[in-house]
């Protein structure tokens, strides 16, 4: 049994779809510090290149933390990129749309 089974999909459990390595193309995953509280970056799986820490501030619930380090790691030199808060609360409002919808 190989070590990745114990890796949960993080990303997927926040609705988003991470980009590939921008250095190697290789797979990337989403990580919460296993040391300092409450801290998010995006890690690639294969050169190990990684995005910023965010960690969450008293305000804030934890899920914009760990939104964070995705919508930086997805943002990619010289590509337009919606602000964060657009980003997150357009992709809240989906997520709840989505919900509502398998409710039905
Ligand atoms: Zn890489």
């Amino acid at each position: 049994m190989g070590k990745e089974k114990y890796h949960r999909d993080r990303a997927k459990e926040a609705g988003v779809t991470l980009k590939p390595c921008p250095f190697c193309g290789g797979e990337a995953r989403l990580k919460k510090h296993y040391k300092m509280q409450d801290t998010w970056y995006v890690q690639c799986n294969k050169c190990k290149a990684r995005g910023g820490l965010q960690t969450q501030s008293a305000f804030e619930h934890w899920t914009v933390s760990r939104d964070k380090a995705i919508w930086e790691w997805n943002h990619r030199f010289g590509e337009p990129q919606e602000d964060f808060n657009t980003w997150w609360y357009t992709r809240r409002m989906a997520l709840v749309e989505e919900e509502k919808r398998n409710r039905l």
